[in-house]
């Protein structure tokens, strides 16, 4: 039997770890090739010990001796820092998840939609930030993109088999996330810690306040624009607390299609890797009995208003780089307690009033190094905006 050969970047953070879960039911059929991690080389060393992968890389290079000491003994060829991980998604291989969070994972997922047949995409900033770049590239290269993010891989479950012609506009759903019943005064004095709890789902730190802050679903917003060939207002979103429905498909029929399932992130990852298949991988299925009832409501864009700001993105996508690289530098400036949870939206959109920005960007970012280089400009800028 031939193994299908399989890279996992950011290996050790929440997707990565959930996507070994739904490897372990089947680990014999996998060669696994590339795992990465930035700092956290526990993880990484014990996830080499048990998978086995002929290459690993950790970011941070102070981690790097107790890699190696580690797993002295072994095959694995190891590496550190950003250039060695930028090669490494140039590996051929049939199946990479790109699971680095943030921009720093963008361009790992640019270099995996060149060379692995199927790219699974949990990295959205990579959408947001270089979409048109990205989907070119899967189109000459032949790769197959397959969301892992739960909305846009219920959205592309909801259209297998229908005619792209047929479809109306998408509704994607939002938990709401722990400010959903807060009022606006109470936010304002929001704390880290109250941004965390996360009533649903269990995710890495970054999108847990994005998903607070609903930074998350306006980056979804854009993600589902580039992905399913959208406009602005062919996107609606809508709060559903109990996160069961994962999106919506609005036909031209008059019908809506569905994806429903328990709030697992296994579920979109073992459908990108199965595709087009539906294999066990652990899940059990809802009980309504026991949900009892699923409820929808509109989003309070006066408490949320990133899903208001985001609409100047979803006008001109070029914007994306700018608008994800604001939103998190404003995300460590409020992980670092240097500003406060609302300063978070100000800062983002007094980052894309900046005219220096705008101008730039009027030069479409057609590369990776434009992208990059508006990123860091961005950063620079939002850096040294004051409250
Ligand atoms: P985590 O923070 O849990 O994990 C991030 C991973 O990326 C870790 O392996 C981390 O390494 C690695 N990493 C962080 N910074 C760098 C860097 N500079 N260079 C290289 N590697 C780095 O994030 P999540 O798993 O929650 O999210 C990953 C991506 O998936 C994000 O884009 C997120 O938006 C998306 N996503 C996540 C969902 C979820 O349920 N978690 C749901 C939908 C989408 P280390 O552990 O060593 O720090
Ligand atoms: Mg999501």
């Amino acid at each position: 039997m031939i193994k299908r050969k399989i890279n996992i970047f950011g290996t050790t953070g929440s997707i990565g770890q959930s996507t070994l879960q739904v490897f372990r039911k089947n680990k014999g059929a996998y060669d696994f090739i590339v795992f990465s991690a930035f700092d956290n080389v526990d993880q990484l060393i014990n996830d080499c010990i048990e998978f086995k992968p002929q290459y690993a890389n950790i970011g941070n290079e102070k981690q790097f001796l107790k890699l190696k000491n580690a797993l002295f003994d072994t095959d694995i060829i190891l590496s550190c820092g950003r250039a060695s991980l930028v090669d490494l998604a140039c590996t051929k291989v049939d199946w990479s998840m790109s699971a680095i969070v943030g921009f720093s994972g963008v361009e790992v997922s640019l270099r995996c939609a060149e060379h692995s047949k199927i790219l699974a995409l949990a990295n959205k900033e990579a959408l947001v930030c270089a979409g048109k770049l990205l989907l070119s590239i899967c189109k000459s290269n032949n790769t197959k993109l397959i969301p892992v993010d739960s909305e846009h891989s219920a959205i592309f479950q909801c259209l297998e088999g229908e005619r792209r012609v047929d479809l109306r506009s998408i509704t994607l759903t939002a938990s709401g996330g722990p400010f959903r019943n807060w009022s606006l005064k109470r936010i304002r004095s929001a704390t880290l810690e109250d941004a965390l709890k996360h009533p649903n789902w269990s995710m890495g730190t970054r999108i847990t306040i994005d998903s607070a802050s609903m930074f998350n679903k306006s980056l979804e917003l854009i993600e589902a624009m580039h992905l399913f060939e959208l406009d602005f207002s062919d996107v609606e979103v809508i709060i559903h607390p109990q996160s069961i429905i994962h999106s919506m498909v609005n036909f031209n029929d008059g019908s809506t299609l569905a994806q429903l399932s328990l709030p697992d992130m296994r579920g979109s990852i073992g459908y990108s890797l199965n595709y087009p298949n539906r294999l066990n991988i652990g899940m059990e299925n809802i009980d309504f009995a026991k949900i009892g009832s699923l409820e929808f409501y509109e989003p309070d864009k006066n408490k949320f208003r990133s899903l208001e700001l985001v609409e100047k993105v979803g006008r001109n996508l070029d914007l994306g780089v700018i608008f994800n690289a604001a939103k998190e530098i404003a995300l460590d400036r409020f992980i670092s307690g240097e500003i406060a949870f609302l300063d978070m939206v100000d800062l983002v959109e007094k980052t894309l009033a900046e005219s220096s920005l705008v101008n730039r960007i009027a030069h479409t970012p057609q590369n990776v190094s434009d992208i990059l280089e508006i990123n860091e400009l961005t950063r620079v800028i939002a850096k040294k905006i004051e409250f």
